[in-house]
């Protein structure tokens, strides 16, 4: 038989195993959830369009984050790049504007992605293992500004029936969010660049706002899957949405002077983004650094990227 005094040691003994083993899984508790980034793309979506639209998707990504808006399509410094998709997407994915990475129209002539590349290649300088993924239905993404990217999808038809792709991207994507264990990942939608393109960009054409109207459907997708991995719980999202540009008409070439043409708009949603508007003039360069950030990349002065991160807590 134990004497008292044992019995007393026993037991502060076990006392001291049990606090041991609560803080331990309290610790385990305590993990930093896995960052995880979702750049959406919304080619050609005007702002004024896209709150004339129903968009419940987007408007709670909006309320739970911080917006700018609006946002800057090419810099004071320098305005000869056009006002079109390959200035703008490039400015969005690498993060420089147009004197920097050279894509001065959709032509592609001499670009230079050699230095100022596409966000995933910093990435994975940074994070060699972070898993990264591109979804687009305009070909000039995949082909000429992607690097780096581990699952490529560019569901460009040959009739150019965005309408018809934005279906394939939404799906791919979808499944991609989740089964697989993805980083960070770009889903780009063409379809409300089309309706513009062929009826008016403008919130008062029907079926402008319309194409927002599917492409927020899509968005709901998108953050339904997320929702439905099963380590959501120990993940951290940062959801950004942005366009290239807006319209004037059926145009938005040559559309410095343009407000309409010259602006764009910025959405940074999640756990760890501030509430509210971004204060200041933002500019789509604004973005690769706002993810890099959330990822825990320290951007490299020697990078010479042009934004910095906005809209995080
Ligand atoms: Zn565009």
């Amino acid at each position: 038989m134990l004497s008292r005094s044992l019995r007393r040691r026993f037991g502060v003994t076990s006392f001291a195993i049990c606090v041991a083993i609560f803080a331990m899984a309290s610790a385990a508790d305590a993990v930093e959830p896995t960052k995880k980034v979702l750049v959406i793309g919304i080619d050609g979506c005007r702002f004024d369009a896209l709150q004339r639209a129903e968009t419940p998707h987007l408007d709670a990504l909006m309320e739970a984050g911080a917006v700018a808006q609006p946002t800057r399509i090419f810099p004071a410094r320098y305005r000869e790049a056009d006002t079109i998709s390959g200035p703008g997407w490039s400015n969005i994915l690498c993060g420089v504007w147009s004197d920097k990475h050279r894509a001065m129209d959709n032509e592609f002539t001499a670009p230079n992605y050699e230095e100022y590349p596409h966000f995933f290649k910093r990435l994975k300088q940074a994070q060699p293992d972070a898993a990264t993924a591109s979804f687009s239905d305009w070909s000039p993404i995949a082909k000429n500004i992607l690097s780096d990217s581990d699952v490529t999808l560019d569901a460009e038809r040959e009739d150019h029936n965005y309408q018809l792709s934005d279906v394939e991207i939404v799906a791919a994507a979808s499944k991609h969010l989740r089964e697989a264990d993805p980083t960070a990942t770009v889903v780009y939608f063409g379809q409300v660049d089309g309706a513009g393109h062929a009826d008016g960009f403008h919130p008062s054409v029907p079926t402008y706002v319309k194409a927002i109207e599917r492409v927020d459907g899509y968005v709901g997708e998108l953050l339904a899957a997320i929702e439905s991995r099963p380590t959501r719980a120990n993940e951290d999202w940062l959801i950004l949405v942005t366009t290239d540009h807006g319209g004037s008409g059926t145009s938005h070439s040559n559309g410095h002077e343009n407000p309409e043409v010259a602006c764009s708009w910025l959405v940074v949603s999640g756990d760890a983004a501030h509430r509210g508007k971004i204060a200041g003039e933002r500019g789509q360069v604004d973005l690769v650094p706002t993810a890099l950030k959330h990822l825990g990349v320290s951007v490299d002065p020697a990078w010479k990227l042009d934004g910095e991160a906005v809209g995080l807590k």
